[in-house]
């Protein structure tokens, strides 16, 4: 037997072989979708992009100090809040300038979220924020809180599982102030005592 026959018998069964692969696999639905077209289903916790809630941030530095990527950066200054008219000291707060996410950099880890202690970061599971321009890529706090509309709501509590603080502090009636004791001698309550606790 020639070595041409050898090759074209040999070839045969694969030939075959390889027409039933594609058969078989032609039959079966495909496992990819048509992006953009067809939208994927995503879990509702989805790591999309970070939201951030502007009003809750403290500019306490925590979640840029822990991102490994070095890719948050904040910016604040510090505004003085006058005392009420019942006395007191005049108080010191972080006024929020910048607060901006470069995800050409982020990992997506979810630190930042983990250690915020106030509540000013979350997930949102969209992730249509794709960028000809990498520099576009550096999300501002404007741009960071147009994302809040898109965090899902959290799950449900666990049935049983016992009331958050946060709840049964903010179900708790307002404090009334004590009424003031009058001052010695005198009608008029005592100076400096206005405290309701
Ligand atoms: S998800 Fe991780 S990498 Fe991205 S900003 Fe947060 S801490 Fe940094
Ligand atoms: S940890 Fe939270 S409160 Fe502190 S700067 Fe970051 S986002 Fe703001």
């Amino acid at each position: 037997m020639t070595g041409a026959k050898k090759r074209s018998r040999s070839l045969v069964p694969g030939l075959v072989k390889g027409m039933a692969t594609t058969a078989r696999t032609m039959t079966r639905p495909a496992h990819t979708h048509q992006y953009p077209d067809v939208k994927p289903d995503l879990p509702p916790r989805s790591r999309g992009v970070i939201a951030l809630l502007a009003e809750n941030c403290t500019s306490c530095m925590l979640c840029a100090r822990e991102c490994p990527d070095w890719c948050i950066y904040i910016d604040s200054h510090k505004e003085t809040i006058p005392a009420g008219p019942e006395g007191g000291r005049d108080r010191q707060q972080n006024s929020l300038d910048r607060f901006a996410i470069d995800f050409s950099l982020c990992m997506y880890c979810g630190i930042c979220i983990e250690m915020c202690p106030f509540d000013a970061l979350f997930w949102s599971p969209e992730f249509e924020y794709a960028e000809t321009d990498i520099r576009d890529l550096l999300h501002e706090k404007e741009r960071l809180g147009e994302w809040m509309p898109t965090v899902p709501p959290p799950p449900a509590l666990d049935a049983g599982a016992p009331e958050p603080g946060e709840i049964a502090a903010a179900s708790k009636p307002a404090r009334t102030p004590r009424p003031r004791p009058a001052a010695a001698g005198t009608d008029q309550p005592a100076a400096g005592d206005g405290a309701d606790s």
